[in-house]
C-alpha cells in the first residue's frame, strides 16, 4: 500500500465507520450466521500475490460484516456492554499509527507518563483512596482486562503471603482464597494460572441481595487456618456479573486486615458509576483494599481493551512480576525515577492504551460521563418499573444500577423460549443467567447510543413475545 492509497482508504474507512455507527441499529444485533459460515467464505490458502485494498474491503463488507454481532447497537442489552466512542476510536487509530510498544519508560516516555497521569486522574474522578495514586505508595496501570488485573493481584498477594519465596522456590504453602458464590469466573481462572488450583477457592455464601456475607467469610478463613492452610486473598465484587450485586467492602476489608489477607476489589462494570457522587456508596470501605480494578471499556466509552488496575503498594506488585534480563537494562530504569510498566503486568510488551482513555476523559469531561451513567441508570429503573407492574413478569434480583434481571412467571423452558425468540428477531440482544437456580433474563442498559425509545421498544417486544408464547396468561390492563 502506498502512502496515497493509505490516505485514500483512511478517509474512506473513517467515513464508513461514522456511517456504520450512526446507522448501527439497522443491523440484526446478534449475528445470524451459523458456525463455520464465515470461514466457508474465505479461501483455503493465503494470497501469494498482493491484493488490491478495494477488493479486500469489499470482502470485509460481504463476508465479515454479516458475522458481526453489533455491540455498539443501541439495542444491545446483553452481558455487560463494551462501549466505544468517537474520541476513543481516534485514540486507537493514533496509537496504531504511532505503533509504540511501551514496555519500558525509555521505549516511549509519553506512553508511560500519560498512563500514570490519567490513572491518577481516575483516582480523583472515582473518589478512590489516595493510596492508589502514584503520588503515594501505589499507582495505576492499564491492563487488557479485569481477568488480567485479578491475576496480577493474586500473584502479588501470593508473593506477599510467602515473603517472595513462591517466585523463588515454587508453591509450598497450602494457600486458600475467597470470593462469593457470585464472583466472576476470572477469580478461579487466576488461581489456576497462579498454580494454586480451583480447589484453593472458597466460595462464600451471599445474602438476599446476592452480596457476600462477611460472617461466612470469616468462618471460612478461621476454618482454613485451623486446618493449617494459609488464607491469603479475598476478591470482593462491586457489580457481580449475574445480578450486579455489591459486596460490602468495609466488613470484608476489616476481616482481611484482621487476618492479613490481600483484598482485591473487582468493579469491572460498576466502577464507572462512582464518578457520580450519588453512586459512590459502592466504594464505601475501599480504603481497606489492597487493589482495585474497573473497565473503562465496559461503561466509559473507551474501546475494548482497557482495564484500569490500581494497587495500594506498587512495590508488592513489582516484586511479584519483575524479572530483569540484561537486554532490558537502561539508565532510566536504573535511576529509579521512572515507571517501567512491564513490571506491572503479565506480558512484556504493551500498547499505548492511555491515549484513547485520555481522549475520552477530555472529550466527554467528567460531566459528560456522569450524564451518560445517570441516563443509563434512569432507563434501567424505568424498565424495572415496567417489569414490576406487569403481573406476567417478575424481577429476579434487586436493581442497583443499570442491570435488570427478570423472568416470566413461568417455567425455565418458557423463559428460554422467550430469550430465543427475542434474539432471533434481530431487534435486540439479551443474555441470561441463573438466579436461585432459575433461568433468568438480563437486561443491561449501558450503550452510548441507547435512548429511552429503544428501551420502550424493547419492552413492547418483550410483552408481545410473552403474549405469543403464553396466550393463556392474562394481559394486565394498562
Ligand atoms: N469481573 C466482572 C464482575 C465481570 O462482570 C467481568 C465480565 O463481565 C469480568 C470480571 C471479566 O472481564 P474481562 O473481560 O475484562 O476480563
Amino acid at each position: 500500500m502506498t502512502v496515497d492509497e493509505f490516505r485514500h482508504w483512511g478517509y474512506r474507512l473513517v467515513d464508513w465507520i461514522a456511517e456504520y455507527l450512526e446507522n448501527v441499529e439497522r443491523y440484526p444485533v446478534l449475528s445470524p450466521v451459523r458456525p463455520g459460515e464465515v470461514r466457508s467464505r474465505l479461501p483455503d490458502s493465503p494470497p501469494e500475490a498482493a491484493e488490491d485494498f478495494a477488493r479486500i474491503f469489499a470482502d470485509f463488507q460481504q463476508h465479515i460484516l454479516p458475522g458481526i454481532t453489533h455491540w455498539q447497537s443501541p439495542n444491545f442489552f446483553a452481558f455487560y456492554p463494551a462501549n466505544n466512542s468517537y474520541p476513543s476510536i481516534l485514540g486507537e487509530l493514533l496509537a496504531a499509527g504511532l505503533g509504540v510498544q511501551g514496555m519500558l519508560w525509555q521505549t516511549s516516555p509519553a506512553c508511560t507518563e500519560l498512563e500514570t497521569h490519567v490513572l491518577d486522574w481516575l483516582v480523583q474522578l472515582l473518589g478512590l483512596p489516595d493510596k492508589f495514586s502514584s503520588r503515594c505508595q501505589g499507582g495505576g496501570v492499564i491492563q487488557d482486562t479485569a481477568s488480567s488485573a485479578t491475576l496480577c493481584a493474586v500473584l502479588a498477594a501470593r508473593e506477599r503471603a510467602s515473603d517472595g519465596t513462591t517466585n523463588a522456590n515454587g508453591i509450598v504453602q497450602r494457600f486458600t482464597a475467597y470470593a462469593s458464590t457470585e464472583a466472576h469466573s476470572s477469580v478461579e481462572k487466576a488461581l489456576r494460572i497462579a498454580g494454586l488450583g480451583s480447589a484453593a477457592l472458597r466460595r462464600i455464601a451471599v445474602d438476599d441481595t446476592f452480596a457476600m456475607q462477611p460472617q461466612a467469610l470469616e468462618a471460612a478463613i478461621l476454618a482454613d487456618r485451623q486446618a493449617g492452610r494459609v488464607p491469603f486473598f479475598v476478591c470482593a465484587t462491586l457489580g457481580t456479573t449475574s445480578t450486579q450485586a455489591h459486596d460490602p467492602l468495609r466488613p470484608i476489608g476489616e476481616i482481611c486486615r484482621r487476618y492479613g489477607l490481600w483484598l482485591h476489589v473487582d468493579a469491572a462494570m460498576s466502577g464507572t458509576a462512582a464518578i457520580c457522587p450519588e453512586f459512590r456508596w459502592i466504594h464505601d470501605g475501599l480504603e481497606l483494599a489492597d487493589s482495585y480494578c474497573f473497565n473503562p471499556h465496559k461503561w466509559m466509552g473507551v474501546n475494548f481493551d482497557c482495564d484500569c488496575f490500581f494497587v495500594a503498594d506498587r512495590k508488592a506488585l513489582i516484586a511479584s512480576l519483575a524479572v530483569l534480563p540484561e537486554y532490558l537494562r537502561n539508565a532510566a530504569s536504573e535511576s529509579g525515577e521512572v515507571i517501567d510498566y512491564r513490571d506491572w503486568q503479565i506480558p512484556l510488551g504493551r500498547r499505548f492504551r492511555a491515549l484513547k482513555l485520555w481522549f475520552v476523559l477530555r472529550s466527554f469531561g467528567a460531566e459528560g460521563i456522569r450524564r451518560m451513567v445517570r441516563r443509563h441508570v434512569t432507563m434501567a429503573h424505568q424498565f424495572a418499573d415496567w417489569i414490576a407492574s406487569d403481573s406476567r413478569f417478575e424481577l429476579a434480583a434487586p436493581v442497583s444500577l443499570n442491570l435488570v434481571c427478570f423472568r416470566l412467571r413461568a417455567d425455565d423452558i418458557a423463559n428460554e423460549q422467550m430469550l430465543h425468540c427475542l434474539n432471533a428477531s434481530g431487534r435486540l440482544y439479551l443474555t441470561h443467567t441463573r438466579v436461585r437456580d432459575r433461568f433468568t433474563l438480563r437486561f443491561c442498559v449501558g450503550n452510548l447510543r441507547t435512548e429511552p425509545h429503544h428501551v420502550q421498544q424493547a419492552w413492547q417486544l418483550i410483552q408481545r413475545t410473552a403474549e405469543q408464547l403464553l396466550p393463556s396468561m392474562p394481559v394486565p390492563l394498562q
